[in-house]
């Protein structure tokens, strides 16, 4: 039996480090720091992505978009997105529910434009995305600001015939 529903679940992490551009959801961010990662970093993406395909069990970020190949070196995670979608024509996005987990800086004012940029992505209604932003309460490398993290929660849809 096939359900027309599935879930999946997504993390990703990466270290901030000064003299990169901050990039999270598709959306720059002015801080003092930047993640480092061979793409532009966008750890929300990132975990989006894994979650997207982890409710399809069609693998990892990694293998499709291996950080050994050159032509993802400075890749725009939301292009990465875009082309995930272009790959699971039968099925849609539900929702999609995101924790960003960093000590700084405040994402609330980037909040609506970085759900509007997954929703445009996902060919989806602002309303089906969630973003939620979270603090390490000092613990840890996160809690130092050394590191953010994400999570991401997906439900896809099988479309219509
Ligand atoms: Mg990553």
């Amino acid at each position: 039996m096939e359900l027309p529903f599935r879930i999946g679940s997504g993390y990703d992490s990466h270290r901030f480090v000064p003299g990169r551009r901050l990039v999270l959801c598709g959306q720059v961010i002015e801080h003092s720091a930047g993640l480092l990662g061979h793409s532009d970093a966008d750890a929300p993406v990132h975990a989006l992505i894994d979650a997207i395909l982890g409710a399809l069990a069609m693998g990892d970020i990694g293998r499709l978009f291996p950080d050994s190949d050159p032509s993802f070196k400075d890749a725009e995670s939301m292009a990465l997105l875009r082309n995930v979608m272009s790959r699971i024509r039968d099925w849609q996005i539900g929702n999609a529910d995101l924790t960003i987990i960093t000590e700084m800086p405040k994402l609330a004012p980037f909040m609506d434009a970085m759900r509007q940029n997954l929703a445009d992505a996902l060919q989806t209604d602002i309303q089906n995305i969630s973003i939620k932003a979270k603090t390490a309460e000092k613990l840890g490398p996160v809690g130092a600001g050394e590191a953010l993290e994400a999570y991401a929660a997906v439900l896809m849809v099988r479309k219509e015939k």
